[in-house]
């Protein structure tokens, strides 16, 4: 198979070589179990959802079940991801002393891609060279290849000088926003931070955050986060941060975190609601 890898590696030059455009097929899905919707049927003559009930003090009628959030009806249901490098191009991003953001995201990123290849998944790159790609474009990809998960890559600043360490951040909820989308981000996010924070042990934990990144608003069709992986505005940080050996150990937290996440929805048990069939059935056109 050496030839083929061969072929595959010169291939992937002479697109980089044209531009860097992304290949924008989906991600090959497995033919399987949809007709296995036994439990589809019924729900499918659901009749539509009743509007929301005034708030009240019982939350009957607002509780959202858990396990609805996941995907999982099958153990390789989490295996599609795409990196977004962040920045790229004309736009450099974050500048440190020696450093630019985008180089250092695109490092990382391709670091992230080998880890989760090893780990058998399937990965895609929004870029994979010094390009820019529109915000919106990136987060588009993620629909247009169907893939499970969506982790854009980048490194922080502050005028503040001494501030440190590193954040995950999912989407803000907003009125364009399903609360079990917000819940499957948190539990993606929380996994990478947990899994950043023991690989580097120095770094300030700075916790799992929510904003309305653009990036994120366009890619709620799957579990969606954006990692910031320390401050180039800081010096002492900007050293160890752009050093191979921390961009390799934060390149394999992500991925742990990332297995992780992948293992939880494989545990949570097969599709049961209307939004479960929903998200699965949009990956599976
Ligand atoms: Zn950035």
């Amino acid at each position: 198979m050496k030839w083929f890898n061969r072929f595959i590696a010169s291939a992937t030059l002479l697109l980089v070589a044209a531009g860097c455009a992304p290949s924008l097929a989906p991600f090959p899905v497995e033919p399987k179990q949809d007709k296995s919707a036994p439990a589809a049927k019924p729900e499918a003559s659901t009749p539509p959802a009743k509007p929301s009930p005034p708030p009240s003090s019982d939350a009957g009628d607002r509780v959202v079940r858990l396990p609805g959030i996941w995907s999982g009806d099958s153990p390789a249901a989490v295996r599609s991801v795409l990196i977004d490098p962040g920045h790229g191009g004309d736009d450099p991003g974050a500048r440190g002393a020696f450093t630019q953001e985008k180089e250092l995201n695109l490092d990382l990123a391709r670091r992230l891609a080998a880890e989760l290849r090893r780990r058998g998944f399937l990965v895609a790159m929004t870029r994979d060279c010094d390009v820019f790609v529109p915000l919106d474009e990136r987060g588009a990809m993620t629909g247009r290849l169907k893939a499970d998960i969506f982790v854009s890559i980048h490194h922080n600043a502050s005028v503040n000088a001494s501030a440190s360490g590193i954040e995950t951040y999912v989407l803000r909820p907003g009125v364009d926003f399903e609360p079990v989308t917000h819940m499957r981000n948190v539990l993606l996010a929380a996994a990478i931070q947990r899994e950043l924070r023991s690989a580097l042990p120095w770094a300030i934990d700075r916790g799992v955050r929510a904003a309305r990144f653009r990036v994120l608003v366009t890619s709620t069709s799957s579990a969606s986060v954006l990692v910031e992986a320390g401050f180039v505005s800081n010096a002492g940080e900007e050293k160890k941060i752009a050093s191979p050996e921390v961009l390799q150990k934060s390149a394999a937290a992500v991925a742990s975190g990332l297995v992780f996440y992948a293992g939880l929805t494989d545990a949570m048990g097969p599709a049961t609601n209307r939004q479960d069939r929903q998200f699965v059935s949009c990956r599976r056109q």
